[in-house]
C-alpha cells in the first residue's frame, strides 16, 4: 500500500467516525417550543428525532395539545 493510499484509508475511517457521531446526535430527543394554544405559556417539549407531531399538557393551565 503507498503512502498515498495509507493517508486516504485514514481519512476515509476519520470521516466515517465523525459521520457516526452526527448520526447519534441526530438520534437524541429534540427539543420543541410550543405556544401553549389555550393560555400562550411557551412549554418545552422532547420529542423523538423525526417526530415534529408530540402530544403534550401544558405546564400552566394543563390543556392537552399536540406541537405544530
Ligand atoms: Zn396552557
Amino acid at each position: 500500500m503507498s503512502k498515498q493510499a495509507m493517508r486516504e484509508e485514514a481519512e476515509r475511517l476519520i470521516r466515517e467516525s465523525m459521520e457516526r457521531k452526527t448520526l447519534v446526535v441526530k438520534q437524541g430527543d429534540t427539543r420543541i417550543m410550543s405556544t401553549c394554544g389555550k393560555c400562550g405559556a411557551e412549554n418545552k417539549v422532547s420529542a423523538p428525532k423525526g417526530v415534529s407531531r408530540v402530544s403534550f399538557n401544558c405546564k400552566e393551565c394543563g390543556h392537552a395539545q399536540v406541537t405544530l
